[in-house]
């Protein structure tokens, strides 16, 4: 397993049944549009986004390793999840029956690993990391992230990653506390329609007011 920092292991999971099958070209074609947006984006965030090589992206049948340990399938179980602390670079691990429910989940999935990927790239920018931050706050602007991506998209789609954004959310009551709390459909909404409205910087400065807690 994982040093235990605020920000090695982020599951970002549910087990909701989704509506079609996404392939691995499917999201090899989603790595690349999310690193094409990320090096245009991040002049609105003052960071040098380095792209993720697709190497680094994958599932445990892949033979992907972190720090040349192997990633296992029950650790990416029905989710998936960034390490940024593995000794060939940054790992993106997904779960390929979670992501092949649909094609708007493992798009949804990819853009909220992505908010991960920036907070990592660039801590500063990681709200959690505040004095008064908490790890739900990280989850929520990873989904703001998300929506700042999908802002581009056609109507349809975006309606798509909201719907799918919202159904991973907790379910019933949230403790804030929780350090694997992602927040409920309504907060998770909320976040990714901060992004989606005023792009990456507002997941940045103004996603805060609009934070549960
Ligand atoms: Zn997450």
């Amino acid at each position: 397993m994982f040093a235990a920092t605020s920000l090695v292991v982020l599951s970002c999971g549910d087990d909701s049944a989704g509506d079609g099958a996404s392939s691995n070209d499917e999201i090899a074609a989603i790595v690349d549009d999310l690193n094409d947006y990320w090096s245009q984006a991040d002049d609105d965030l003052g960071f040098d986004y380095e792209p993720v090589p697709l190497e680094r992206v994958g599932t445990a049948a892949d033979g992907l390793t972190c720090s040349l340990e192997p990633i296992e399938a029950e650790e990416v179980a029905d989710n998936a999840f960034v390490d940024p602390s593995c000794s060939e670079g940054i790992t993106v691990a997904y779960d390929p029956a979670y992501l092949g429910e649909s094609l708007a989940r493992a798009e949804a999935t990819m853009a909220h690993e992505w908010g991960h990927v920036i907070q990592a790239q660039a801590a500063d920018l990681d709200i959690s990391n505040d004095p008064d931050g908490l790890p739900i706050d990280a989850e929520l602007q990873a989904d703001c992230f998300a929506g700042a991506w999908a802002a581009e998209r056609a109507e349809a789609d975006i309606e798509r990653l909201r719907t799918d954004t919202a159904k991973a959310g907790d379910e019933g009551e949230v403790d804030i506390e929780d350090p694997h709390a992602h927040g409920t459909p309504e907060d998770r909404t909320a976040a990714f329609d901060v992004g989606l409205d005023g792009g990456p910087a507002a997941c940045v400065n103004e996603l805060l007011d609009t934070l549960p807690g």
